[in-house]
């Protein structure tokens, strides 16, 4: 099945395009979303929360 869909970690969705951290998946949309949001965003500090979670798996 060429139908392989992910459970993106930033907005929850079942997304089949993006990018995989660490067995964890990011979107194509919310991976653009990140390179594109300012530090002084208020979803800034959001995002790096669901980083940290992906640092955090690997390191546990
Ligand atoms: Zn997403």
């Amino acid at each position: 099945m060429e139908d392989h869909s992910h459970r993106c970690i930033i907005c929850n969705r079942e997304q089949s395009v993006g990018i995989a951290i660490c067995n964890q998946f990011i979107c194509h949309t919310c991976e653009q979303e990140m390179v594109k949001t300012d530090v002084h965003d208020e979803r800034y500090p959001f995002y790096i929360k669901q980083m940290r979670q992906i640092w955090f798996k690997k390191n546990a």
